[in-house]
Protein backbone atom coordinates (compact mmCIF):
# COMPACT_ATOMS: atom_id res chain seq x y z
CA UNK A 1 0.00 0.00 0.00
CA UNK A 2 2.55 2.81 -1.24
CA UNK A 3 0.29 5.86 -1.45
CA UNK A 4 2.11 9.25 -2.20
CA UNK A 5 1.97 10.89 0.71
CA UNK A 6 1.85 14.34 -0.71
CA UNK A 7 -0.87 13.55 -3.34
CA UNK A 8 -2.87 12.52 -0.06
CA UNK A 9 -1.87 14.67 2.62
CA UNK A 10 -3.14 17.74 -0.24
CA UNK A 11 -6.73 16.04 -0.78
CA UNK A 12 -6.98 15.04 2.86
CA UNK A 13 -5.52 18.08 5.13
CA UNK A 14 -3.89 20.67 3.24
CA UNK A 15 -2.64 23.38 4.48
CA UNK A 16 -3.10 21.97 8.39
CA UNK A 17 -0.17 23.78 9.87
CA UNK A 18 -0.69 27.36 8.50
CA UNK A 19 -4.62 26.68 9.90
CA UNK A 20 -3.21 25.93 13.31
CA UNK A 21 -1.23 28.68 13.10
CA UNK A 22 -3.67 31.16 12.51
CA UNK A 23 -6.79 29.95 13.96
CA UNK A 24 -5.09 28.51 16.85
CA UNK A 25 -2.95 31.38 17.59
CA UNK A 26 -5.70 33.52 18.30
CA UNK A 27 -7.68 30.63 19.53
CA UNK A 28 -4.92 30.40 22.06
CA UNK A 29 -4.24 33.66 23.15
CA UNK A 30 -7.82 33.83 24.23
CA UNK A 31 -8.40 30.83 25.45
CA UNK A 32 -5.98 31.43 27.81
CA UNK A 33 -7.36 34.89 28.98
CA UNK A 34 -9.75 33.30 29.40
CA UNK A 35 -8.86 29.71 31.40
CA UNK A 36 -7.66 31.64 34.35
CA UNK A 37 -10.81 33.94 35.55
CA UNK A 38 -13.13 30.54 34.67
CA UNK A 39 -10.24 28.37 37.19
CA UNK A 40 -11.15 30.98 39.78
CA UNK A 41 -14.73 30.88 39.83
CA UNK A 42 -13.96 26.71 39.89
CA UNK A 43 -12.23 27.71 43.30
CA UNK A 44 -15.40 30.08 44.10
CA UNK A 45 -17.76 27.46 43.31
CA UNK A 46 -16.19 25.06 45.67
CA UNK A 47 -16.13 27.10 48.12
CA UNK A 48 -19.79 27.91 48.11
CA UNK A 49 -20.36 24.04 47.96
CA UNK A 50 -18.20 23.50 51.40
CA UNK A 51 -21.41 26.15 52.84
CA UNK A 52 -24.20 25.01 51.74
CA UNK A 53 -25.34 22.41 48.91
CA UNK A 54 -27.65 23.35 46.01
CA UNK A 55 -27.99 21.68 42.77
CA UNK A 56 -27.71 24.80 40.90
CA UNK A 57 -23.96 25.07 42.51
CA UNK A 58 -23.25 21.14 40.74
CA UNK A 59 -24.91 21.92 37.40
CA UNK A 60 -22.71 25.12 37.49
CA UNK A 61 -19.94 22.94 38.25
CA UNK A 62 -20.17 20.06 35.79
CA UNK A 63 -20.65 23.21 32.79
CA UNK A 64 -17.91 25.21 34.16
CA UNK A 65 -15.83 21.61 33.79
CA UNK A 66 -16.73 21.41 30.10
CA UNK A 67 -15.36 25.02 29.55
CA UNK A 68 -12.58 24.13 31.20
CA UNK A 69 -11.81 20.96 29.08
CA UNK A 70 -12.60 22.61 26.00
CA UNK A 71 -10.13 25.57 26.93
CA UNK A 72 -7.56 22.96 27.62
CA UNK A 73 -7.97 21.01 24.64
CA UNK A 74 -7.81 23.86 22.25
CA UNK A 75 -4.52 25.03 24.16
CA UNK A 76 -3.30 21.85 23.81
CA UNK A 77 -3.72 21.81 20.07
CA UNK A 78 -2.69 25.45 19.35
CA UNK A 79 0.06 25.58 21.90
CA UNK A 80 1.13 21.98 22.69
CA UNK A 81 4.84 22.94 24.23
CA UNK A 82 3.15 24.33 27.14
CA UNK A 83 2.97 21.30 28.74
CA UNK A 84 6.35 20.69 28.10
CA UNK A 85 6.95 16.71 28.53
CA UNK A 86 10.44 15.50 27.74
CA UNK A 87 10.20 12.96 24.81
CA UNK A 88 10.79 8.95 25.61
CA UNK A 89 10.59 6.42 23.78
CA UNK A 90 6.85 4.97 22.78
CA UNK A 91 5.93 1.95 22.20
CA UNK A 92 2.81 2.44 20.71
CA UNK A 93 1.09 -1.06 21.01
CA UNK A 94 1.66 -0.59 24.44
CA UNK A 95 -0.15 2.30 24.07
CA UNK A 96 -2.98 1.15 21.82
CA UNK A 97 -3.52 -1.67 24.13
CA UNK A 98 -4.36 0.71 27.17
CA UNK A 99 -6.41 3.00 25.44
CA UNK A 100 -8.35 0.16 23.78
CA UNK A 101 -8.88 -0.92 27.65
CA UNK A 102 -10.30 2.16 28.76
CA UNK A 103 -13.00 1.85 25.87
CA UNK A 104 -14.32 -1.36 26.77
CA UNK A 105 -17.88 -0.42 27.97
CA UNK A 106 -18.46 1.10 25.38
CA UNK A 107 -18.15 -1.12 22.48
CA UNK A 108 -21.60 -2.97 22.73
CA UNK A 109 -21.69 -4.76 19.37
CA UNK A 110 -18.21 -3.80 18.37
CA UNK A 111 -15.82 -5.95 17.01
CA UNK A 112 -12.33 -5.15 17.47
CA UNK A 113 -9.58 -6.60 15.80
CA UNK A 114 -5.80 -5.88 16.51
CA UNK A 115 -2.66 -7.00 14.79
CA UNK A 116 0.17 -5.70 16.44
CA UNK A 117 3.24 -6.49 14.14
CA UNK A 118 7.00 -5.55 15.27
CA UNK A 119 5.81 -4.48 18.72
CA UNK A 120 9.95 -4.15 19.62
CA UNK A 121 10.26 -1.15 17.81
CA UNK A 122 9.34 2.48 19.20
CA UNK A 123 9.12 5.89 18.28
CA UNK A 124 10.45 9.09 20.03
CA UNK A 125 7.90 11.82 21.32
CA UNK A 126 5.89 13.31 24.02
CA UNK A 127 4.64 10.15 25.48
CA UNK A 128 0.97 11.23 26.62
CA UNK A 129 -0.25 13.45 23.64
CA UNK A 130 0.39 10.80 21.39
CA UNK A 131 -1.71 8.71 24.10
CA UNK A 132 -4.50 11.59 23.71
CA UNK A 133 -4.46 11.64 19.88
CA UNK A 134 -4.78 7.84 19.72
CA UNK A 135 -7.65 7.92 22.23
CA UNK A 136 -9.06 10.74 19.89
CA UNK A 137 -9.12 8.87 16.87
CA UNK A 138 -10.24 5.46 18.31
CA UNK A 139 -12.75 7.56 20.10
CA UNK A 140 -13.95 9.24 16.87
CA UNK A 141 -13.68 5.19 15.31
CA UNK A 142 -16.75 4.59 17.58
CA UNK A 143 -18.79 7.21 17.40
CA UNK A 144 -18.63 6.81 14.05
CA UNK A 145 -20.31 3.68 14.27
CA UNK A 146 -23.38 3.97 16.44
CA UNK A 147 -22.89 1.12 18.66
CA UNK A 148 -22.45 -1.53 15.91
CA UNK A 149 -19.18 -2.34 13.02
CA UNK A 150 -15.69 -3.10 13.38
CA UNK A 151 -13.04 -1.40 14.49
CA UNK A 152 -9.39 -2.79 13.12
CA UNK A 153 -6.16 -1.35 14.54
CA UNK A 154 -2.94 -2.44 13.12
CA UNK A 155 1.20 -1.48 13.67
CA UNK A 156 3.76 -2.46 11.57
CA UNK A 157 7.58 -1.01 10.90
CA UNK A 158 8.28 -1.25 7.46
CA UNK A 159 11.54 0.44 6.20
CA UNK A 160 11.81 1.99 9.62
CA UNK A 161 8.29 3.76 9.50
CA UNK A 162 6.48 2.53 12.05
CA UNK A 163 2.15 2.76 10.73
CA UNK A 164 -1.07 2.61 12.72
CA UNK A 165 -4.26 2.38 10.97
CA UNK A 166 -7.06 2.64 12.41
CA UNK A 167 -9.99 1.64 10.30
CA UNK A 168 -13.78 1.80 11.01
CA UNK A 169 -17.05 0.43 9.78
CA UNK A 170 -18.85 3.79 10.51
CA UNK A 171 -20.72 6.75 8.38
CA UNK A 172 -17.45 7.67 6.92
CA UNK A 173 -16.79 10.90 5.50
CA UNK A 174 -18.27 13.03 2.78
CA UNK A 175 -15.49 13.94 0.10
CA UNK A 176 -16.15 17.41 0.46
CA UNK A 177 -15.89 17.46 3.87
CA UNK A 178 -12.36 15.73 3.85
CA UNK A 179 -10.18 18.74 3.59
CA UNK A 180 -12.21 20.62 6.48
CA UNK A 181 -10.48 17.24 9.00
CA UNK A 182 -8.51 18.55 11.58
CA UNK A 183 -9.44 22.58 11.47
CA UNK A 184 -10.52 23.70 14.79
CA UNK A 185 -14.00 23.73 15.49
CA UNK A 186 -14.87 21.52 12.88
CA UNK A 187 -17.64 19.07 14.05
CA UNK A 188 -20.43 17.68 12.58
CA UNK A 189 -21.54 15.94 15.94
CA UNK A 190 -24.22 17.95 18.37
CA UNK A 191 -22.27 17.64 21.08
CA UNK A 192 -18.64 17.82 19.31
CA UNK A 193 -16.39 20.67 20.09
CA UNK A 194 -14.23 19.80 16.90
CA UNK A 195 -11.24 19.52 18.77
CA UNK A 196 -10.12 16.16 18.42
CA UNK A 197 -8.46 15.90 15.07
CA UNK A 198 -6.76 19.48 15.11
CA UNK A 199 -4.85 17.61 18.63
CA UNK A 200 -4.14 14.43 16.11
CA UNK A 201 -2.79 16.76 13.48
CA UNK A 202 -0.88 19.19 15.56
CA UNK A 203 0.91 15.70 17.45
CA UNK A 204 1.58 14.10 14.48
CA UNK A 205 3.49 17.02 12.88
CA UNK A 206 5.38 18.35 15.37
CA UNK A 207 6.83 14.64 15.49
CA UNK A 208 7.61 15.17 11.81
CA UNK A 209 5.31 12.36 11.01
CA UNK A 210 2.43 11.85 8.35
CA UNK A 211 -1.41 11.04 8.99
CA UNK A 212 -3.68 10.04 5.79
CA UNK A 213 -6.75 9.66 5.75
CA UNK A 214 -9.21 7.27 3.13
CA UNK A 215 -12.92 7.26 3.84
CA UNK A 216 -16.13 6.59 1.68
CA UNK A 217 -19.56 8.02 2.76
CA UNK A 218 -21.10 4.74 4.53
CA UNK A 219 -18.76 2.07 4.10
CA UNK A 220 -15.98 3.73 6.82
CA UNK A 221 -13.27 5.90 7.16
CA UNK A 222 -9.02 4.66 7.78
CA UNK A 223 -6.61 7.01 9.29
CA UNK A 224 -3.27 6.00 8.70
CA UNK A 225 -0.37 7.61 10.32
CA UNK A 226 3.52 7.22 9.81
CA UNK A 227 6.10 8.11 11.90
CA UNK A 228 9.97 7.45 12.05
CA UNK A 229 11.21 4.46 13.71
CA UNK A 230 13.30 5.61 16.84
CA UNK A 231 16.33 4.79 15.41
CA UNK A 232 18.30 1.95 16.35
CA UNK A 233 21.26 3.99 18.51
CA UNK A 234 19.16 6.54 20.39
CA UNK A 235 16.71 3.55 21.50
CA UNK A 236 19.45 1.26 22.81
CA UNK A 237 20.99 4.03 24.66
CA UNK A 238 24.06 2.07 24.67
CA UNK A 239 24.28 3.51 28.08
CA UNK A 240 27.58 2.77 29.93
CA UNK A 241 26.84 1.80 33.23
CA UNK A 242 28.63 1.30 36.84
CA UNK A 243 28.45 -2.59 37.28
CA UNK A 244 29.93 -5.51 38.91
CA UNK A 245 32.68 -7.48 36.96
CA UNK A 246 35.03 -9.94 38.15
CA UNK A 247 37.47 -11.47 35.54
CA UNK A 248 35.79 -14.46 34.32
CA UNK A 249 32.71 -13.89 35.19
CA UNK A 250 30.11 -15.88 32.91
CA UNK A 251 27.09 -14.09 31.80
CA UNK A 252 24.92 -15.16 35.07
CA UNK A 253 27.19 -14.70 37.91
CA UNK A 254 27.32 -10.99 36.19
CA UNK A 255 23.38 -10.59 36.24
CA UNK A 256 23.37 -12.13 39.94
CA UNK A 257 26.12 -9.81 40.77
CA UNK A 258 24.21 -6.71 39.14
CA UNK A 259 21.12 -7.32 40.29
CA UNK A 260 20.34 -3.89 42.36
CA UNK A 261 21.86 -1.78 39.55
CA UNK A 262 19.46 -4.08 37.23
CA UNK A 263 16.38 -3.56 39.58
CA UNK A 264 17.25 0.36 39.61
CA UNK A 265 17.89 0.34 35.64
CA UNK A 266 14.49 -1.33 35.24
CA UNK A 267 12.34 0.83 37.29
CA UNK A 268 14.14 3.82 34.89
CA UNK A 269 12.80 2.05 31.97
CA UNK A 270 9.32 1.23 33.55
CA UNK A 271 8.02 4.38 34.64
CA UNK A 272 3.84 3.91 34.35
CA UNK A 273 4.61 0.40 35.61
CA UNK A 274 6.70 1.45 38.83
CA UNK A 275 4.20 3.53 40.47
CA UNK A 276 1.85 0.23 40.71
CA UNK A 277 4.62 -2.42 41.93
CA UNK A 278 2.82 -2.39 45.65
CA UNK A 279 -0.56 -2.34 44.24
CA UNK A 280 0.14 -5.64 41.78
CA UNK A 281 2.04 -7.31 44.71
CA UNK A 282 -1.13 -6.68 47.25
CA UNK A 283 -3.72 -7.51 44.41
CA UNK A 284 -2.35 -10.61 43.30
CA UNK A 285 0.80 -11.73 45.34
CA UNK A 286 2.89 -11.18 41.82
CA UNK A 287 6.02 -9.94 42.77
CA UNK A 288 7.24 -8.01 39.44
CA UNK A 289 10.86 -7.57 40.47
CA UNK A 290 11.62 -11.64 41.52
CA UNK A 291 9.81 -12.26 38.14
CA UNK A 292 11.74 -10.19 36.07
CA UNK A 293 15.19 -11.51 37.91
CA UNK A 294 13.52 -15.21 37.21
CA UNK A 295 12.76 -14.17 33.47
CA UNK A 296 16.03 -12.70 32.62
CA UNK A 297 18.15 -16.42 33.74
CA UNK A 298 16.00 -17.84 31.59
CA UNK A 299 16.54 -15.78 29.20
CA UNK A 300 20.74 -15.65 28.87
CA UNK A 301 20.67 -19.34 30.28
CA UNK A 302 17.85 -20.01 27.71
CA UNK A 303 16.24 -22.09 29.41
CA UNK A 304 13.14 -22.03 27.09
CA UNK A 305 11.32 -24.53 29.60
CA UNK A 306 11.46 -22.37 32.50
CA UNK A 307 10.78 -19.69 30.61
CA UNK A 308 7.59 -21.09 29.07
CA UNK A 309 6.49 -22.29 32.48
CA UNK A 310 6.87 -18.90 34.06
CA UNK A 311 5.32 -16.84 31.56
CA UNK A 312 2.25 -19.17 31.97
CA UNK A 313 2.34 -19.16 35.54
CA UNK A 314 1.96 -15.16 35.13
CA UNK A 315 -0.60 -14.89 32.69
CA UNK A 316 -2.64 -16.85 34.63
CA UNK A 317 -2.54 -14.62 37.48
CA UNK A 318 -2.62 -11.92 35.26
CA UNK A 319 -6.29 -12.62 34.04
CA UNK A 320 -7.23 -13.93 37.68
CA UNK A 321 -6.72 -10.59 39.25
CA UNK A 322 -7.35 -8.35 36.20
CA UNK A 323 -4.27 -6.89 36.20
CA UNK A 324 -4.07 -4.23 33.40
CA UNK A 325 -2.57 -6.08 30.49
CA UNK A 326 -0.93 -2.65 29.50
CA UNK A 327 1.29 -2.55 32.53
CA UNK A 328 2.63 -6.54 31.53
CA UNK A 329 3.43 -4.92 28.02
CA UNK A 330 5.43 -1.84 29.41
CA UNK A 331 7.09 -4.11 32.27
CA UNK A 332 7.93 -6.74 29.78
CA UNK A 333 9.91 -4.36 27.37
CA UNK A 334 11.46 -2.60 30.07
CA UNK A 335 13.31 -5.88 30.83
CA UNK A 336 14.19 -6.11 27.31
CA UNK A 337 15.47 -2.67 26.87
CA UNK A 338 17.50 -2.90 30.45
CA UNK A 339 18.51 -6.52 29.62
CA UNK A 340 19.82 -4.90 26.68
CA UNK A 341 22.10 -2.21 28.02
CA UNK A 342 23.07 -4.91 30.76
CA UNK A 343 24.71 -7.17 27.90
CA UNK A 344 26.22 -4.19 26.07
CA UNK A 345 27.83 -3.14 29.32
CA UNK A 346 28.72 -6.92 30.38
CA UNK A 347 30.51 -7.36 26.69
CA UNK A 348 32.77 -3.88 26.69
CA UNK A 349 33.62 -5.38 30.32
CA UNK A 350 34.45 -8.76 29.66
CA UNK A 351 36.50 -7.31 26.76
CA UNK A 352 35.48 -10.63 24.62
CA UNK A 353 33.97 -7.75 22.11
CA UNK A 354 32.21 -10.11 20.45
CA UNK A 355 31.90 -9.45 16.60
CA UNK A 356 29.13 -7.45 15.40
CA UNK A 357 27.98 -10.69 14.09
CA UNK A 358 27.44 -12.52 17.11
CA UNK A 359 26.42 -9.77 18.80
CA UNK A 360 23.46 -9.40 16.42
CA UNK A 361 22.61 -13.20 17.02
CA UNK A 362 22.79 -12.61 20.28
CA UNK A 363 19.79 -9.92 20.56
CA UNK A 364 17.91 -12.05 18.21
CA UNK A 365 18.38 -15.13 20.41
CA UNK A 366 17.36 -12.80 22.99
CA UNK A 367 14.26 -10.74 21.38
CA UNK A 368 12.39 -14.31 20.29
CA UNK A 369 12.90 -15.71 23.28
CA UNK A 370 11.37 -12.68 25.19
CA UNK A 371 8.35 -12.54 22.35
CA UNK A 372 8.26 -16.50 23.47
CA UNK A 373 7.52 -15.56 26.99
CA UNK A 374 4.99 -12.73 25.81
CA UNK A 375 3.30 -14.66 23.75
CA UNK A 376 2.93 -17.76 26.31
CA UNK A 377 2.32 -15.35 28.54
CA UNK A 378 -1.01 -13.94 26.14
CA UNK A 379 -1.68 -17.87 25.70
CA UNK A 380 -2.28 -18.29 29.03
CA UNK A 381 -4.00 -15.10 30.12
CA UNK A 382 -6.43 -15.34 27.22
CA UNK A 383 -7.47 -19.10 28.08
CA UNK A 384 -7.97 -18.33 31.59
CA UNK A 385 -10.46 -15.21 30.61
CA UNK A 386 -12.22 -17.65 28.03
CA UNK A 387 -13.04 -20.30 30.82
CA UNK A 388 -14.10 -17.59 33.22
CA UNK A 389 -16.42 -16.16 30.31
CA UNK A 390 -17.15 -19.74 29.67
CA UNK A 391 -18.32 -20.70 33.11
CA UNK A 392 -20.41 -17.16 33.50
CA UNK A 393 -22.53 -17.96 30.69
CA UNK A 394 -22.96 -21.51 31.81
CA UNK A 395 -24.28 -19.85 35.52
CA UNK A 396 -26.26 -17.72 33.76
CA UNK A 397 -28.06 -20.40 31.33
CA UNK A 398 -28.25 -22.39 34.61
CA UNK A 399 -30.29 -19.31 36.23
CA UNK A 400 -32.51 -19.44 33.21
CA UNK A 401 -33.80 -22.76 34.18
CA UNK A 402 -34.31 -22.62 37.54
CA UNK A 403 -35.76 -25.73 38.64
CA UNK A 404 -36.58 -25.70 42.33
CA UNK A 405 -37.59 -28.37 44.72
CA UNK A 406 -40.75 -28.20 46.61
CA UNK A 407 -41.42 -31.29 47.94
CA UNK A 408 -39.54 -34.41 47.22
CA UNK A 409 -39.17 -35.57 43.76
CA UNK A 410 -41.62 -32.87 42.76
CA UNK A 411 -40.35 -29.42 41.33
CA UNK A 412 -41.20 -26.22 39.88
CA UNK A 413 -39.85 -24.31 36.81
CA UNK A 414 -40.81 -20.70 36.65
CA UNK A 415 -39.96 -19.56 33.18
CA UNK A 416 -39.57 -15.75 32.53
CA UNK A 417 -39.13 -13.54 29.61
CA UNK A 418 -38.06 -14.15 25.70
CA UNK A 419 -37.92 -18.10 25.25
CA UNK A 420 -36.43 -18.00 21.78
CA UNK A 421 -35.15 -21.03 19.86
CA UNK A 422 -31.60 -20.58 21.82
CA UNK A 423 -33.19 -20.64 25.40
CA UNK A 424 -35.52 -23.92 24.39
CA UNK A 425 -32.20 -25.57 23.75
CA UNK A 426 -30.96 -24.75 27.10
CA UNK A 427 -34.25 -25.63 29.27
CA UNK A 428 -34.37 -28.93 27.30
CA UNK A 429 -30.98 -29.49 28.07
CA UNK A 430 -31.08 -28.31 31.69
CA UNK A 431 -34.26 -30.23 32.50
CA UNK A 432 -34.29 -33.32 31.40
CA UNK A 433 -30.49 -33.95 32.59
CA UNK A 434 -32.00 -32.43 36.27
CA UNK A 435 -35.15 -35.25 35.79
CA UNK A 436 -32.61 -38.20 35.68
CA UNK A 437 -30.02 -36.87 38.63
CA UNK A 438 -32.99 -36.11 40.67
CA UNK A 439 -35.40 -38.79 40.10
CA UNK A 440 -38.41 -35.77 39.29
CA UNK A 441 -41.47 -37.20 38.95
CA UNK A 442 -43.88 -34.24 38.45
CA UNK A 443 -42.49 -30.99 36.97
CA UNK A 444 -44.78 -27.77 37.31
CA UNK A 445 -44.00 -25.40 34.42
CA UNK A 446 -44.84 -22.02 35.38
CA UNK A 447 -45.31 -19.64 32.19
CA UNK A 448 -47.25 -16.77 33.46
CA UNK A 449 -44.16 -14.67 33.56
CA UNK A 450 -43.95 -15.79 29.84
CA UNK A 451 -45.88 -13.18 27.55
CA UNK A 452 -44.78 -14.26 23.76
CA UNK A 453 -43.59 -17.94 22.19
CA UNK A 454 -42.20 -18.12 18.84
CA UNK A 455 -44.07 -20.24 16.83
CA UNK A 456 -40.34 -22.25 16.43
CA UNK A 457 -40.27 -22.17 20.19
CA UNK A 458 -43.46 -23.60 20.26
CA UNK A 459 -42.42 -26.89 18.32
CA UNK A 460 -39.52 -27.10 20.35
CA UNK A 461 -41.62 -26.63 23.79
CA UNK A 462 -43.95 -29.80 23.08
CA UNK A 463 -40.86 -31.42 22.24
CA UNK A 464 -39.64 -30.81 25.22
CA UNK A 465 -43.16 -32.13 26.98
CA UNK A 466 -43.22 -35.16 25.22
CA UNK A 467 -39.06 -35.80 26.49
CA UNK A 468 -40.03 -35.11 29.79
CA UNK A 469 -42.86 -37.85 29.68
CA UNK A 470 -40.19 -40.34 27.64
CA UNK A 471 -38.48 -39.93 31.10
CA UNK A 472 -41.51 -41.34 33.35
CA UNK A 473 -41.65 -37.51 34.69
CA UNK A 474 -45.65 -35.65 34.50
CA UNK A 475 -46.01 -32.10 33.84
CA UNK A 476 -48.19 -29.93 35.04
CA UNK A 477 -48.58 -26.98 32.51
CA UNK A 478 -49.54 -23.42 34.75
CA UNK A 479 -50.65 -19.79 33.98
CA UNK A 480 -50.44 -20.02 30.28
CA UNK A 481 -51.44 -17.25 28.28
CA UNK A 482 -54.41 -17.02 25.59
CA UNK A 483 -51.93 -15.77 22.58
CA UNK A 484 -48.97 -18.74 23.73
CA UNK A 485 -52.11 -21.32 23.72
CA UNK A 486 -53.21 -20.26 20.25
CA UNK A 487 -49.18 -21.31 18.90
CA UNK A 488 -49.16 -24.10 21.09
CA UNK A 489 -52.88 -25.30 19.67
CA UNK A 490 -51.48 -24.69 15.82
CA UNK A 491 -48.15 -26.43 16.89
CA UNK A 492 -50.29 -29.63 16.94
CA UNK A 493 -52.24 -31.22 19.76
CA UNK A 494 -49.97 -33.91 20.92
CA UNK A 495 -49.03 -32.49 24.25
CA UNK A 496 -52.50 -32.66 25.56
CA UNK A 497 -52.24 -36.18 26.38
CA UNK A 498 -48.37 -35.67 27.99
CA UNK A 499 -49.38 -32.89 30.32
CA UNK A 500 -51.80 -32.15 32.63
CA UNK A 501 -53.06 -27.94 33.15
CA UNK A 502 -53.63 -25.47 35.75
CA UNK A 503 -55.22 -21.87 35.01
CA UNK A 504 -52.49 -20.94 38.45
CA UNK A 505 -49.49 -22.26 39.83
CA UNK A 506 -51.52 -21.46 42.96
CA UNK A 507 -54.04 -24.16 41.73
CA UNK A 508 -51.41 -26.67 40.56
CA UNK A 509 -49.51 -26.36 44.27
CA UNK A 510 -52.54 -27.19 46.51
CA UNK A 511 -53.17 -30.30 44.30
CA UNK A 512 -49.64 -31.02 44.66
CA UNK A 513 -49.87 -30.68 48.64
CA UNK A 514 -52.72 -31.81 48.99
CA UNK A 515 -51.41 -35.35 47.26
CA UNK A 516 -50.89 -37.97 49.99
CA UNK A 517 -46.75 -39.00 50.64
P1 LIG B 1 -15.57 15.87 17.27
O1 LIG B 1 -15.36 14.42 17.46
O2 LIG B 1 -15.68 16.62 18.54
O3 LIG B 1 -16.69 16.17 16.33
P2 LIG B 1 -13.07 15.77 15.86
O4 LIG B 1 -12.06 16.81 15.56
O5 LIG B 1 -12.62 14.60 16.65
O6 LIG B 1 -14.26 16.49 16.59
O7 LIG B 1 -13.69 15.28 14.50
C1 LIG B 1 -14.20 16.25 13.59
C2 LIG B 1 -15.21 15.65 12.66
O8 LIG B 1 -14.56 14.77 11.75
C3 LIG B 1 -16.27 14.82 13.32
O9 LIG B 1 -17.34 15.61 13.80
C4 LIG B 1 -16.69 13.91 12.18
O10 LIG B 1 -17.61 14.54 11.34
C5 LIG B 1 -15.42 13.72 11.38
N1 LIG B 1 -14.77 12.45 11.71
C6 LIG B 1 -13.64 12.28 12.41
N2 LIG B 1 -13.31 10.99 12.51
C7 LIG B 1 -14.26 10.29 11.85
C8 LIG B 1 -14.50 8.92 11.58
N3 LIG B 1 -13.68 7.94 12.03
N4 LIG B 1 -15.59 8.59 10.84
C9 LIG B 1 -16.43 9.54 10.41
N5 LIG B 1 -16.26 10.85 10.63
C10 LIG B 1 -15.19 11.25 11.33
MG1 LIG C 1 -13.67 13.55 18.31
Amino acid sequence: MELDERESIESGSHGHLSQLASVGQIAAGIAHEVRNPLTAVKGFLQLLQQEAQHEYIDIAQSELENALTTLNDLLQVAKPDLEDEQNQAIFLTVELESILNLFQDKLYDIKVITNFKNPNVSIQGKKSQFKKAFFNLIKNAIESMNGRGTLSITHECINEEVIVTIQDTGVGIPEEKLSLLGTPFFSTKSEGTGLGLAQVFSVVYQHGGKIMVESKKDQGTTFIIKMRQESQLTQKGVKELSLYYNEGDSIKDFFLANQKPFEERLLVEAINVRDKIDEIHNIGNINLLDNAHKLVLYVVEEQVHELISLAKQEGLAWAKYSVTLAFKLEWVQAIRRTLWDFLYNFDLLSKTESDRESFYTLEKNINELIDQFLTNFFISYSKYKDELLEQERKLVEHLSVPIIPIKEQICILPLIGQLDQQRMNTIQNNVLNEIETNHIQILIIDLSGVAHMELEASNSFIQIIEGISMMGCKTILTGLRAEIVKNLISSGIGLIRQAEFKGTLKLALNDVFSLKD
